[in-house]
């Protein structure tokens, strides 16, 4: 089973999505959590796109392209994070896997009202040494210890931008998978999310 998850900037995206995978054993793979950790590992893809993502911009097609189908190659069950998150990076995974037999099984979209991602986003922290996701309430990360930041791509000017490329770049992804799109109301708890989300899910299992 192949799986894709959007949404707008502060939909909980990320954490339904590794939920998700999580549940249905399919392997959880995102775009953005990979990129930064190239960036926080300093890695030569790191410094190459560090500047990119850091002002909010998008990295190269065919660079993402590259990332994900070396990943997905084998891989038979897999929930991608971000990708794909516009129309042609999603023409070129579908080239990909109809080369191999295989094609996108379903596409969730998760939906939250601009103004309350806004403010999800203001409040996301998130560790400077492990990467993980944090809360306004925690003061250190509850895995390592270590400080917590805003990521640079949550600050409020680049949200900002990003909403505007969400609008332009990624909602056309509705009709592209408009035969295998499924709609779930992001607003509530995760808990209450995440149920809404497997209901979805088992009923195009
Ligand atoms: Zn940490």
């Amino acid at each position: 089973m192949i799986v894709t998850f959007f949404g707008s900037p502060g939909a909980g995206k990320g954490t339904q999505a590794e939920l998700a995978a999580e549940a249905f054993g399919l392997y959880y793979f995102s775009t953005g959590e990979y990129f930064r950790r190239e960036i926080r590992e300093d890695t030569l893809l790191g410094r190459e796109i560090r500047g990119i993502i850091e002002g909010g911009n998008f990295i190269a097609d065919h660079l993402v392209n590259r990332v994900v189908f070396g990943v997905m190659d084998g891989l038979p069950d897999v929930l991608l994070d971000g990708y794909p998150r516009n129309v042609p990076q999603a023409l070129s995974l579908d080239a990909f896997l109809d080369g191999q037999g295989r094609r996108m099984d379903l596409a969730v979209f998760l939906d939250v009202p601009e103004a309350e991602a806004s403010e999800r986003l203001a409040g996301r922290r998130q560790c400077v040494a492990c990467g993980a996701r944090a809360s306004m309430k925690d003061e250190t990360c509850v895995a390592c210890g270590a400080e917590l930041v805003q990521r640079s791509d949550d600050d409020p000017a680049v949200v900002h931008r990003r909403f505007l490329e969400y609008h332009r770049e990624t909602r056309p992804l509705e009709e592209h998978y408009q035969d295998r799109l499924v709609m779930v109301d992001g607003l509530g708890t995760v808990e209450q999310v995440h149920r809404r989300v497997l209901k979805a899910m088992e009923s195009w299992r």
